[in-house]
């Protein structure tokens, strides 16, 4: 796991945040970005060529070793954790008043996030991102310069938060940013879809930008299991409407169905309730639960074991997919799954908060296992953990 944050030595900057894109040779060959927007990465250049005409120019600052040396009279800084923490291609909040560096966006990574809000209109028993309700607008500004530092190429970019649509008209307009800026990257929003129930917001999305959609939750086939799930009287309701309203607006739509136990005790059910009413939908992700926030205060309630509910993961994968809905198995390991379904299961959880246990040492599907999230603890840890000796079929 490589962190997103580190502790550094600024120097030279004024007191506010300062946004930057991380420059090496490549960075500036491109062009693509202003030199006053980017920092110069200078660690292990203390031995080559002469730079002083390239350090000439009007860099933001430089980033350099510990103990290294940046152009006189100018803003730099040297990283006290993990050097790479911050690499070229990335995009770094220098925070001089804390003494910290935090990556907003890292180049090559499978989990890059345009966080939006920090507020929520529910409050979900596994929330892995407690809300709060504070006046956080100020995040589109910062959100919209972000946009303009991230690589052209890149691939995928999800939008969270908290829930994305309490901004308003600003969701639409970070997306048209985006559409402006990013127009190849897949953007995924990740929304409880409430919002869409009043169907002219769902509307202001309608070819917004060409790669465009949405990850709503479905936490039951019945409105007072989802609405317990989610914590919110009335939430299953507009969340069916806001899913007819986005399909209405043109919208692509993901269900995410995060297996907490309640869930998993009707998920056939659910498999049948989506194939009957949201046919439209384009992927289903079925999705292990992240042991952090609300759900480690709620793990008695939420907590099943992946064994013990590979029957009906079983039976809801098989009967989404002989129906023609693409589904797939999140943040599940192998091993605790039945092998008729592996197929199903992808590598998921972001690069940054993923990790092995020792007992993966020598598995010999560890390169296709999606592994753990980093904080994982005894108390979700499934039973079944065990290193696969030998593929059946392989040699
Ligand atoms: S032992 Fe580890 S690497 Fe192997 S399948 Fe299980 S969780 Fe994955």
């Amino acid at each position: 796991m490589l962190a997103l944050d580190a502790k550094a030595v600024l120097s030279g900057w004024q007191p506010r945040s300062h946004q930057l894109k991380v420059a090496g040779l490549a960075e500036f060959a491109a062009g693509a970005v202003p030199l006053e927007r980017m920092v110069l990465d200078l660690r292990q250049q203390a031995s080559g060529p002469d730079l002083s005409a390239l350090t000439g120019m009007p860099w933001a600052g430089f980033l350099i070793d510990h103990g290294g040396h940046a152009p006189a009279g100018r803003p730099w800084l040297s990283l006290q954790g993990d050097p790479r923490t911050m690499r070229a291609g990335d995009v770094v909040e220098l925070q001089p008043l804390t003494s910290k560096v935090a990556v907003r966006y890292r180049r090559g990574g499978n989990g890059n996030v345009l966080f939006a809000t920090e507020r929520c209109n529910s409050y979900c028993l596994m929330c892995s991102q407690p809300p709060r309700a504070i006046e956080d607008d100020w995040r589109l500004m910062q959100l919209f310069e972000l946009v303009e530092l991230i690589d052209r190429e890149e691939a995928s970019l999800a939008i969270s938060g908290g829930e994305p649509t309490l901004m308003g008209e600003g969701l639409p307009h970070l997306i048209g940013h985006c559409a402006q800026q990013l127009p190849k990257t897949n953007l995924h929003v990740l929304s409880n879809g409430r919002t869409f129930a009043d169907a002219r917001y769902a509307e202001r999305f309608r070819v917004l930008h060409p790669a465009l959609s949405w990850g709503i939750p479905l936490y039951g086939d019945h409105f007072a299991l989802h609405d317990y799930v989610v914590q919110r009287a009335g939430a299953f309701a507009e969340t069916l409407r806001g899913l007819y309203a986005l399909e209405g607006s043109g919208q692509r739509i993901e269900i995410r169905v995060v297996l907490v136990r309640p869930t998993v005790e009707r998920l056939v059910d659910l498999a049948r309730f989506i194939c009957r009413n949201l046919p439209f939908v384009e992927h289903v992700a079925l999705m292990g639960i992240e042991p952090i926030g609300f759900a480690k205060a709620n793990h008695k309630t939420l907590w099943i074991d992946p064994i013990d509910m590979a029957a009906a993961l079983t039976e809801a994968v098989e009967y989404l997919a002989d129906r023609g809905i693409p589904v797939s198995i999140y943040n599940l390991p192998l091993c605790t799954l039945p092998e008729a379904i592996w197929s199903y299961a992808q590598r998921s959880i972001s690069d940054w908060k993923q990790d092995y246990l020792p007992a993966c040492a020598g598995c010999a599907v560890k390169d296709r296992c999606g592994g753990f999230f980093s904080w994982v603890n005894q108390d979700w840890q499934s039973r079944a953990i065990v290193p696969i000796m030998q593929i059946e079929g392989a040699e």
